[in-house]
């Protein structure tokens, strides 16, 4: 399954998500596949719903930074698998597949950092 957290194309390099998301830095670099839930059923089940990222090696796993140190970098990426995932597939259940509930009320309040980008209530289906 391709990412639905980042857009990459395998066979080249790509940049890195933090790098991106914290630094604003979209430069292209050698990179490593992390997937965004960790453990071994969840890994298997980021990989079939495509909860996975690039990652340069200082923010996967060398340094203070690496999201494999660091439980505030490793959090954020749960945190937007999940909102991803709820996007992606609005008739799944994140909590009931992965075990697992990483956004707070807080979190699901729109408007938080990026104007325009909260979330919608759909239409209920009327049929
Ligand atoms: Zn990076
Ligand atoms: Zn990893």
């Amino acid at each position: 399954m391709k990412s639905i957290m980042q857009p990459y194309d395998r066979s080249r390099g790509s940049s890195c998500y933090l790098c991106q998301k914290l630094n604003g830095d979209c430069w292209d670099k050698y990179t490593e596949e992390h997937h965004a839930i960790g453990g071994t059923a969840n890994r298997k089940l980021s990989e079939k719903y495509g909860l996975k990222v690039r990652l340069c090696i200082y923010h996967h796993r060398e340094g203070p930074e690496a999201v494999h140190n660091n439980i505030n970098n490793m959090r954020l990426l749960q945190k937007e698998a999940q909102i991803a995932f709820e996007q992606h597939y609005p008739d799944l259940s994140f909590s009931d597949i992965f075990g697992m509930n990483y956004l707070t009320e807080e979190d699901r309040k729109p408007h938080k950092d990026k104007i325009g980008q909260g979330f919608f209530l759909m239409e209920g289906d009327k049929s």
